[in-house]
C-alpha cells in the first residue's frame, strides 16, 4: 500500500505517504520490496516504506524525460518555473509545525530546530532560487568586426538523479530540488533509507503547488539497490550527490561506466577551528560548541578539529566544557530540546569507537565519552570533548559525524595552518581573532571551499557551499549551483 498511519509527537495519529510518487501518483514498488524506518530517539520502528526497483527507476525517467520535453524544461518559461517554486515554499510554510514533527520524530533532531532551522532554511532556499530563475543570462561576444558575434545560452541539463543524506532530510531536499527546478531541469529524488519521511510529503505539496507530473519524482529505497541503479542509468544526464567520500567514489565510477553523466559531488569533512590569543574567547566558545553540537556533530561541515593558541588554550576548553554540559540533551519532541540522539545503532556504535580509540592513543576526556545514561533506548551519545590530542590520533585524522571535538593547542600562526590543512578533506575552516591581517592571511591560505571568520556554520542560500580536496565536486547554492544544473551553448552568428 502507498499511505500509512503512525503516531506523531505534537500531531496526534497521522497518515503518511509510503510509497513511490512516479507521474504525479502514489504507487508501491514494482516488486513489493519494502524497507523500515525507525524513530532514532527510541530505537523503534515507524513505517514500512517501499523499496524502488531498477524498473521503477526506469519508469520515472521515462516519465522525467517526456516531462522534460513537453511540460517543463525550455517549454516553461523561468519566471513560471520560479512561480511554481515560490508556491511550493507558501505551502511548505502552511505546514510547517507538520514536516517539522515529522522531521525530528524520523531524525532525532529537536522540533524547534526542525521547525526554525531546517523547514524555515529549505523555504528560504526556495524562495532564493524561485527568485533567480529568470535572472540568470548567457553572454554575448564579439567576434570580428560587427558582422560576426558569439551568444550564450544556458540550457537545463535535463533528468538529474538526485541522492541525498540522513542529517538534513528537508534542508538536503531543497539545496538539490529547487536549483534543479529554477534551471529546468527534472528530478528522481532518493532520500536517504533513514529517513525518507518528509521528502515523500513534499511530493503531495509540488502536486498541489502545480508542478507537472514527472518534473519530480521520489523513489525512496537503498544505496546499493535503488541508488546504484539511478547512478548507472543511462538516460539520466546529470547525479547530484550528497554523503559520505566512499559512496562518492562509488557514484563518480558508476557515472563514468555509464553514460559519463554529469557529476556534483558534497561530501565529508574534517574542518578546523583556529583560536587566536587575541579571539574573544567566550565568543569562539560559543560559536565552536554551535560548530560541533550542533544536530548533534551529524554535520558535513562540524569544527571537529580545535586548534587553541598556548595563551588562552585553558581557558578555551573551559569554557567550552560549560558549553558542552549544557547543550539541551533530551528528547526531540521536546520545545527545549537542541542535542538529539544519532540517527542509528551503526553510527552510535561507530562514534563509540573514535571516542574508545581516543582513549586508548592518550586523549584526555575533559566531558562527555558516554552514551546518554538517561535514554531509554535510541541512539544517544553525550557531547564529547577529547583534549591532548595529537595529529596522528584516528580521531583527527577521520570524519567522525558525531559530537566530538579533538582539542590540541598550537604556538604559531603557521604551524596552525600547516596543522589545519594537513587533510585530505577541504570542506570548511574557521579563524577567530581579531587581527583582521591575520584573519586575511589565514582565510586567503585555508584550503576550504567555505572559511568562517569569528562564527561558524552560518549559511546563506547565495553564497557556494562545497569543498576543496576530497570534500567534494562541483558548488550548491548561490548563482553557482544554478548553473550545475545548466549546460552552456556558444552560438556562433554570422549575419
Ligand atoms: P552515505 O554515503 O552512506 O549515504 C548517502 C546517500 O547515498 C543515501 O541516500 C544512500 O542511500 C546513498 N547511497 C549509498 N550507497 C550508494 C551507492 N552505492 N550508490 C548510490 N547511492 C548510494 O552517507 P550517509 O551515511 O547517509 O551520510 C553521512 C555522510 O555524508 C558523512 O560522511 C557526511 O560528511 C556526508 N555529508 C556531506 C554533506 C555535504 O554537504 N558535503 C552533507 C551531509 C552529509
Amino acid at each position: 500500500s502507498t499511505h500509512a498511519e503512525v503516531d506523531v509527537p505534537t500531531l496526534g495519529r497521522v497518515e503518511l505517504p509510503v510509497g513511490l510518487f512516479i507521474d504525479n501518483t502514489w504507487r508501491p514498488a514494482s516488486t513489493g520490496s519494502t524497507f523500515s524506518t525507525v524513530n532514532p530517539a527510541t530505537g523503534e520502528s515507524l513505517l514500512s516504506i517501499a523499496h524502488a526497483s531498477s524498473e521503477d527507476v526506469d519508469a520515472a525517467v521515462k516519465s522525467a524525460r517526456l516531462a522534460f520535453k513537453t511540460t517543463w524544461g525550455n517549454n516553461v518559461h523561468a519566471a513560471e518555473r520560479g512561480a511554481a517554486l515560490n508556491r511550493l515554499a507558501d505551502l511548505m510554510e502552511r505546514d510547517k509545525d507538520r514536516l517539522a514533527a515529522v522531521e525530528s520524530l524520523n531524525s532525532g533532531k529537536g522540533i524547534r530546530m526542525a521547525r526554525d532551522s531546517d523547514v524555515a532554511d529549505s523555504i528560504g532556499c526556495l524562495r532564493y532560487y524561485a527568485g533567480l530563475a529568470d535572472k540568470f543570462h548567457g553572454q554575448t561576444i564579439p567576434h570580428y568586426g560587427t558582422e560576426k558575434f558569439v551568444y550564450t545560452v544556458h540550457q537545463p541539463i535535463g533528468v538529474c538523479g538526485q541522492i541525498i543524506p540522513w542529517n538534513y532530510p528537508l534542508l538536503m531536499w531543497a539545496w538539490k530540488v529547487a536549483p534543479a527546478l529554477a534551471a529546468g531541469c527534472c528530478v528522481i529524488m532518493k532520500p536517504s533509507e533513514l529517513t525518507p519521511l518528509t521528502a515523500l510529503m513534499l511530493c503531495d505539496l509540488a502536486k498541489e503547488a502545480g508542478i507537472p507530473s514527472g518534473v519530480m519524482s521520489t523513489l525512496p529505497g537503498l544505496g546499493s539497490t535503488t541508488g546504484d541503479a539511478i547512478a548507472r542509468h543511462m538516460d539520466i544526464d546529470k547525479i547530484a550527490f550528497t554523503g559520505s567520500v566512499v559512496t562518492g567514489r562509488k557514484i563518480s565510477v558508476a557515472a563514468a561506466e555509464s553514460n559519463l553523466k554529469k557529476v556534483t559531488l558534497e561530501l565529508g569533512g574534517k574542518s578546523p577551528i583556529m583560536v587566536f590569543d587575541s579571539a574573544h574567547v567566550e565568543k569562539a566558545a560559543d560559536w565552536t560548541a554551535m560548530g560541533i553540537w550542533f544536530n548533534s556533530g551529524q554535520d558535513c561541515c562540524a569544527g571537529s578539529r580545535v586548534y587553541v593558541q598556548d595563551g588562552v588554550y585553558e581557558e578555551f576548553a573551559a569554557a567550552l566544557k560549560k558549553r558542552a554540559e549544557a547543550t539541551g540533551i533530551g528528547m526531540p519532541s521536546d520545545d527545549k530540546t537542541s542535542f538529539g540522539p544519532l540517527i542509528s545503532e551503526v553510527q552510535r556504535d561507530k562514534v563509540m569507537t573514535y571516542i574508545e580509540g581516543g582513549k586508548e592513543q592518550g586523549a584526555r576526556v575533559v566531558t562527555g565519552g558516554k552514551r546518554w545514561a538517561k535514554s531509554d533506548g535510541g541512539f544517544w551519545v553525550e557531547p564529547t570533548i577529547l583534549a591532548d590530542v595529537h595529529d596522528e590520533m584516528t580521531c583527527v585524522k577521520e570524519e567522525i559525524f558525531g559530537p566530538v571535538i579533538a582539542l590540541s593547542r598550537f604556538t604559531s600562526e603557521s604551524e596552525a595552518l600547516e596543522r589545519a590543512n594537513s587533510t585530505t578533506y577541504g570542506l570548511a575552516a574557521a579563524v577567530f581573532t581579531r587581527d583582521t591581517q591575520q584573519a586575511m592571511r589565514m582565510s586567503a591560505a585555508l584550503d576550504a571551499g567555505t572559511v568562517w571568520v569569528n562564527q561558524y556554520a552560518l549559511i546563506h542560500p547565495g553564497a557556494p557551499f562545497g569543498g576543496f580536496k576530497q570534500s567534494g565536486v562541483g558548488r550548491e547554492l548561490g548563482t553557482y549551483g544554478l548553473e550545475a544544473y545548466t549546460q552552456v551553448k556558444a552560438v556562433h552568428h554570422n549575419l
